[in-house]
């Protein structure tokens, strides 16, 4: 059986990263934390952290660093991801959360924090016909979408457009990336943790970039 992994994965919206981190879960065996995904389920459950949120979502706006690794934690904690690892997409996204999740994996620490490269001309694209499944959240796109009327392919549930995928909040997240998720790139290469990967070409292209790089490092020995 493949070894799991402890993996970052980081990038613009739009960069990829749903989509690979998926395969990476399926590949590694590991469980998929995307905390986007935890609080769209918030949200839909209508409990009480998902009211709290909305708003600011739909903004497009950060949800407190607080929440976020409250509920990171608490999913780090549960035995899939102490046993194997995981795959973090969309956290850390601030400096901040970054050092509250270093504090948090001690003394297991990180294998390796991804940077999913891809030019902000190819991501506005993206996110514009990006369109996605409202109860699984597969994603298809104005150009592949699902085989029957909307419906998604994998569980049958109505594919739309997100709500923060509109052209202001789409622009007030990149934004939002470029000042307070950005910084993270070099924090993670100060502490020789980082990968870039080249997000741009098919998704297999792009997941084999991505294995080639965790697997680089697993053998320069740098892993536990
Ligand atoms: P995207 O990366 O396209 O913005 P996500 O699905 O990762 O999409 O996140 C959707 C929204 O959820 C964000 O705009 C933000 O409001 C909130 N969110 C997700 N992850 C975090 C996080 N780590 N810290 C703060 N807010 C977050
Ligand atoms: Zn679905």
């Amino acid at each position: 059986m493949v070894p799991g992994v402890r993996l970052v994965v980081l990038g613009k919206q739009g960069a990829g990263k749903g989509t690979q981190c998926v395969r990476l879960s399926h590949h590694y065996v590991v469980p998929h934390i995307s905390t986007g995904d935890m609080l769209r389920a918030a949200r839909k459950s209508g409990s009480e952290l998902g009211i709290k949120v909305q708003e600011v979502m739909d903004r497009g706006e950060l949800v407190s660093d607080d929440l976020v690794m409250e509920m990171v934690a608490e999913r780090l904690a549960e035995p899939d991801a102490r046993a194997r690892g995981f795959i973090l997409d969309g956290c850390p996204r601030t400096v901040h959360q970054a050092e509250v999740l270093a504090a948090l994996l001690n003394p297991g620490h990180l294998d390796l924090a991804v940077n999913l490269h891809v030019p902000t001309g190819l991501v506005l694209k993206r996110l514009a016909s990006r369109r996605v499944c409202v109860d699984c959240g597969a994603t298809y796109s104005v150009t592949s979408p699902p085989k029957v009327n909307w419906t998604c392919d994998v569980c049958g549930g109505e594919v739309v457009q997100r709500a923060d995928d509109t052209e202001e909040a789409i622009r007030r997240r990149l934004e939002l990336y470029e000042r307070q998720t950005a910084p993270l790139i070099d924090w993670y290469e100060r502490r020789g943790q980082l990968a870039h990967v080249n997000g741009v070409g098919s998704p297999d292209a792009v997941f084999r970039r991505i294995v080639r790089a965790v697997e680089d490092r697993r053998q320069r020995g740098r892993v536990r």
